[in-house]
Formats: structure tokens, sequence, C-alpha cells
């Protein structure tokens, strides 16, 4: 184990592994980051992920304060409303979500690849590109080596595998962790957001985030993506001063061709979908979605028509069982790598980002004296496990992410959907009942268990 500060290797460059370089490299400990993709704009990262409270605070612990100015430049008009809607486009429940107004205590809507352009700004010489992780050694001097595809390698006294679902740090280090497939696809799409299609959205759907409940067991999300830039990438002109200036100034602006979009999302168990559904791609799954949806009100199916056929993915869910506690060593784990999450509740992001605030900030500690690095990871694991694991076992039972929801099974389905909507229904029409939804939504974001 080192006795100086220590050299920490992050594998993957994704939300939880930048984000934790940014806060090593703020305190002054020594971090690279190896990432599989060959160049900073690689990998189909164009969709929505809502930042709520969790994350923000822990970008702004870890972000150099300008770089977080302009994190919160980049993010897409915050929605306003909360909805839920059938597939006739009728309104079930709307709930008034809070102003932006402040830096944190808000939802925000990020676009992927804008949030990985933000995260790469000023760490060219901390990520390099183009490492493909295949294993690691734990030497007897308390040095750990990682391996990569090309046959290089590096040394450190900390990896941390930032690596996603599939990580491959975990298949060595936790070879007994289970990842498994939740039994839900999503198929996702981006519709350019005109005139046109924003006319065929009601105005709190185009405002808002909105969640559709279909008969027959087929779910949707709707999120209206608009950005302070226009289609050639120039800032529009109603854009305040100090955020042209940051945008302007921002060389991260270069890499990100992401513009505003209607991000529309379709999901359901996956015994709906084609068999060789994960090999569709283009107008194949587009029209895939669209035979899902043949029920489905005009304007969302003219939305399907219009989406990007490039930008149509399907999402196989996958979801974590909690691991048995494990000694703490020179290896540990962050975000997705350790606990996998279904998009039910939408933290899985956000999960990531406190661990990476919570590991720097031990780190820190080990970093100047206050305890061993040893300590500071056992310290970091104890906390973590818990929460990750919670909140990986809340996002398995919301909004049907999970193959075996009632809501796919053929009678009691219909039930369930009703059961649903009602739900959402009273609650929002009730005002005590909205306050604390709209409060729950925040507080669960935010809270520090
Ligand atoms: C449809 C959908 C919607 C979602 N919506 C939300 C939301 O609204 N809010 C939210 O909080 N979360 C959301 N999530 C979850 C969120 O996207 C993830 O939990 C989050 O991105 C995890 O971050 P991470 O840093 O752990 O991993 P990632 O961001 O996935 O980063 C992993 C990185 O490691 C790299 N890598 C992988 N293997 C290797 C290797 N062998 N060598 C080197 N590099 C490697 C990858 O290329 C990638 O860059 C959603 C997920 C889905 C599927």
């Amino acid at each position: 184990m080192a006795s100086g500060p220590p050299h920490v290797l992050i594998i993957g460059a994704g939300t939880g592994g930048l984000c934790l370089a940014h806060g090593l490299r703020r305190a002054g400990i020594s971090v690279a980051v190896y990432e599989r993709y060959r160049t900073r704009g690689e990998g189909l990262l164009g969709y929505r992920v809502g930042i709520g409270p969790t994350g923000s605070k822990a970008l702004r612990e870890c972000l150099p304060p300008e770089l977080f100015d302009v994190y919160l430049a980049t993010c897409a008009r915050s929605p306003r409303y909360f909805n839920v809607i059938t597939q006739r486009l009728r309104r079930t429940a709307s709930f008034t979500l809070r102003p932006d107004t402040d830096p944190v205590e808000t939802e925000r809507s990020v676009a992927r690849m804008t949030l990985r352009q933000v995260l790469l700004t000023g760490m060219e010489d901390v990520v390099h590109f183009d490492k493909t992780f295949t294993r690691y050694e734990q030497r007897d001097d308390g040095t750990v080596t990682a391996h990569f595809a090309d046959g290089s390698t590096a040394t450190g006294d900390l990896l941390v595998a930032a690596d996603g679902t599939h990580s491959a740090v975990r298949r060595q280090y936790l070879p007994h962790a289970v990842v498994r497939d939740a039994g839900t696809i999503n198929i996702a799409t981006r519709v350019p957001l005109t005139a046109h299609t924003r006319q065929l959205l009601p105005e709190r759907v185009e405002k808002g985030i909105s969640l559709i409940f279909g008969a027959g067991g087929i779910m949707g999300v709707l999120h209206v993506m608009e950005f302070k830039w226009d289609r050639d990438g120039e800032i529009k002109p109603d854009v305040g001063d100090d955020d042209a200036t940051l945008l302007r100034n921002w060389p991260g602006r270069r890499h990100d061709n992401t513009r505003d979009n209607i991000n529309f999302i379709i999901w359901s168990t996956a015994r709906r979908f084609p068999p060789d559904v994960m090999q569709r791609r283009g107008e194949d799954l587009v029209q895939t979605a669209r035979n899902l949806t043949r029920h489905w009100h005009p304007n969302l199916r003219e939305l399907l028509a219009r989406s990007d056929p490039g930008s149509a993915l399907p999402i196989r869910v996958a979801t974590s069982e909690p691991v048995p506690a494990w000694k703490s060593s020179t290896v540990t784990l962050l975000g997705d790598a350790i606990h996998t999450m279904t998009p039910g509740r939408g933290v899985g992001a956000n999960t990531a980002l406190r661990d990476a605030a919570l590991l720097c900030r031990q780190l820190r500690q080990a970093a100047a004296g206050d305890k061993t690095l040893l300590q500071a990871v056992a310290d970091y694991e104890a906390a973590m496990v818990p929460y990750g694991f919670a909140r990986v076992a809340d996002s398995l039972n919301r909004s049907g992410t999970s193959g075996d929801d009632r809501m796919y099974k053929p009678v009691v389905g219909r039930l369930a959907l009703l059961g649903a909507r009602g739900y959402f229904g009273v609650t929002s029409r009730v005002p005590r009942l909205a306050r604390k939804f709209v409060n729950d939504f925040y507080t669960y974001r935010g809270e520090e268990d």
C-alpha cells in the first residue's frame, strides 16, 4: 500500500469515472482514466439522463466551479411537469415540478453526449482513449497493474472499476456477482424538435416529462430536450449574456452535435418483441416500435414515423443482485460496475455520481494521512453497498421495468394498468398528496441515507 499520496487508475470514462477523476485532480491526487472508446465522440450517447439533486451535488463537489457552471448551461430546459398519459394522449395526472432556479435542488435534463463532453473538458492529459481493459494483477508491493487489449499496462495504488454494467474488472474481482436480464426491452429514438413536431404534443407534455401507461402492457416516455444552441450549433438569441459567454468559450461544444429533440422511448416485457430485436437498427427498429404502438394516438405515431432512424437503439434492461460483503483491497468499484439498476427510478447515473463524490472524499482523507488507503476504500464500500443495492431494488419494482411486472400479465395486467393510472390520477388531484409526491420525487433523489 502507498505511504504517500496514491496514484489512482480508473477504468471507464463514463459518468461516474470522470466525475471521480475531476474530484481527485482538484484534490491534487494523481489519477489516470482508461477508456475503450477510440475518441471522445464515439458511442450512441445522445439520449437523455435526468440528473436530480444527488447527481448535481456530486458534480458541484467534484468539478472545478467554472466547469460546474458549464454543466448547468448545457442542460436542456428543465421539465416543468411530470405527467402520466395514456396511449391516446389523454392526461391521467400532471404534477408541477419545482422551478430550476436552484443549481442543485432541481431535476435537470441532460444529453448523455453533452454531459460526456462537459466531463471530458480539461481532462485531455488524464483520459487515455482506445484502452480496453482486460485484466489486473495485485502485486506484493501493494500496487495494482491494469492490462489493456493493446498489450500496454498501467500501475497504480488503487484500481477503480467505473466500466459500467458489463464491467470486466468486476468479472475478475467479484466473479460471483450477478448481473441479470430484467426481462424488459426499450427502443429509444430521437425525433428532431421542429415547429411541426412540437405542435403534435399537448402543452404540458411539451413542457414536461411524460410517462405513457399504454394499454396492452406497452409503456413509453417522452422528454422534450431543448438546448441553448440552435441546429447550426450557434447560441440562441434569447440566451442570457453569462450563459452565452460560457458556452461560446467552452471547447467541448466542438465535439458535441446534440440538437433540440424529443426523446421517445417505448418499452415492454421482452416477450412482446421479435426475437432478433437486439440486432435490428434504423428503419427496421423504428418499424418494430410502430408495430407495437399500432393503437396509439396518431400524433404519437407520427412522432415515431418522424424519428431519426440513425438514433433508434434497442436496450436490454439489466439489473444486479446484492453482492455478499467482500474484503476491501486495492481494487474497488463504482456506479453500474457494481450496482447496475433498471431505469425505473432514473437514478443509475445519480448513484454513480454519488459514489464518485463519496470515494473522492475518502481518498482525500487517505492522501492527507488521516486514514490508510485500505481503510478509505473499506469506509467507501461500507456506505456505498447498502444505498447502491437499495436503489437497485426500488428501481426494479417501478414503471414496469421488470419483465415480471403484473402489468405484463394477460388478465391481471388490465387491472394493474387501471390501478397505476388511478393511483397517479388521485394523487395529482388531492393537493396534499400531490405536494408529497413532488417532494418525494426530489427527496428520493437527494437523500443521503
Ligand atoms: C434507457 C435508460 C435511461 C436512463 N435514465 C437515467 C436517468 O434518467 N437518470 C439516471 O440517473 N440514470 C439513468 N440511467 C442509468 C445511467 O445511464 C447509468 O446508470 C450511468 O450511466 C452509469 O454510469 P457509470 O459511470 O457507472 O457507467 P457508464 O456511464 O456506462 O460508463 C462506463 C464506461 O466504461 C467504458 N468501458 C466499458 N468497458 C470497458 C473496458 N473493458 N475498458 C475500458 N473502458 C470500458 C465504457 O465505454 C463507458 O465509457 C438510464 C439508463 C438507461 C438504460
